[in-house]
C-alpha cells in the first residue's frame, strides 16, 4: 500500500545559514551518562560513538535497562552527557544553552515517542501544528492537513486524543514529528505499544517519510523485523554501543 505524496513544503529557512553543508545529521563522540543516586554511580551510557549519514536509516536494539532511551534522550538534546558530545547536522549541542537547544530541536529534530504523548486539549490537526506555531510558519494548517492525510487522517483531524485509537494517535505523533521537516527523526519503540496489525501500517509510514523527506530515522525497537529493514544495526548492551552487520534480507 502507498500513501498518497506529501504536497510540497517550504524549505526551511531560518536556519540554512548557520548548518554546514554535507554535515553528518548527528555525530555521537564519546558519550557518557552517569546517574547519581545515594552514594551510587551508575554508567548508563559509556564512551558511546557512532555517526549517522543525511537519510540514513538505524536500529538501535538491547536489551531493557540497557541505556537506548536514555542515549536517544541525549542524542535528541533532551538530557545532557557528563563527557563526550552530540552534533545535529553539524552543531555541537553542547555550545547552546536551554533556549538555544530547544530551537534546534524545534528546527531539526523529530521525536516519536512509545506512548504518543498528544496533548489531550487539542484536536489532531493542532496537535500536528504545535512545533509550527512555535516557529510562527504561514500556511502551517494546510500543511498539517496534507500530513494528516498523508497519514491516512484526513477524516480525523478535528478528533481529540481520546477519541482516536492507540495506532490513530501514533499516526498523528508521526505526522507531528515531521511538519517542520526535520533533519532526523528519533523514534523510541514507536509500535510498542500497538498490535502487529496496527503497528504494521505505522513502521510502513516512518520509512515512506523517511524516504520522502530525506530524514535520518534513528528507531530503537525489540523487534528483529522491524531492525532488519533499517540500513544499520546498533546493539546496547550495559551502556556500550556496538555495530553488527545487517543481515542480508
Ligand atoms: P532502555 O531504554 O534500554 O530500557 P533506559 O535508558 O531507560 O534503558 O535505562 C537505562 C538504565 O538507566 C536503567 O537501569 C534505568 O533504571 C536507569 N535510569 C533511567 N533513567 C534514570 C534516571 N532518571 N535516574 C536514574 N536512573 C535512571
Ligand atoms: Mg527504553
Amino acid at each position: 500500500s502507498t500513501m498518497p505524496s506529501l504536497h510540497p513544503l517550504h524549505a526551511p529557512q531560518n536556519h540554512a545559514s548557520s548548518v554546514p553543508v554535507n554535515a553528518p545529521a548527528l555525530a555521537v563522540d564519546h558519550l557518557t551518562r552517569i546517574y547519581r543516586s545515594g552514594g551510587h554511580r551508575l554508567t548508563v551510557v559509556n564512551q558511546v560513538s557512532f555517526t549517522i549519514a543525511p537519510g540514513e536509516t538505524c536500529a538501535i536494539v538491547g536489551p531493557s535497562g540497557s541505556g537506548k532511551t536514555t542515549l536517544l534522550g541525549l542524542c535528541a538534546g533532551l538530557d545532557l552527557p557528563d563527557h563526550g558530545s552530540v552534533h545535529i547536522a553539524g552543531q555541537d549541542l553542547a555550545a547552546l544553552d536551554e533556549d538555544g537547544r530547544a530551537s534546534l530541536r524545534r528546527r531539526l529534530v523529530g521525536f516519536v515517542f512509545q506512548n504518543f504523548q498528544l496533548l489531550p486539549t487539542l484536536t489532531a490537526l493542532e496537535n500536528v501544528l504545535v512545533p509550527l506555531e512555535l516557529l510562527g510558519q504561514s500556511g502551517a494548517a494546510d500543511r498539517a492537513s496534507a500530513l494528516l492525510a498523508s497519514v491516512g487522517l484526513a477524516e480525523r483531524a478535528s478528533h481529540y486524543p481520546a477519541q482516536l485509537s492507540g495506532g490513530e494517535q501514533q499516526r498523528v505523533a508521526l505526522a507531528r514529528a515531521f511538519i517542520h521537516q526535520p533533519r532526523i527523526l528519533f523514534a523510541d519503540e514507536p509500535t510498542g505499544n500497538l498490535d502487529t496489525a496496527t503497528g504494521g501500517p505505522i513502521e510502513d509510514m516512518l520509512f515512506q517519510l523517511n524516504q520522502e523527506h530525506g530524514t535520518a530515522l534513528v528507531l530503537v525497537t525489540h523487534d528483529p523485523a522491524l531492525a532488519r529493514r533499517a540500513g544499520r544495526v546498533l546493539t546496547m548492551r550495559a551502556g556500550t554501543l556496538s555495530e553488527s552487520p545487517n543481515p542480508a534480507p
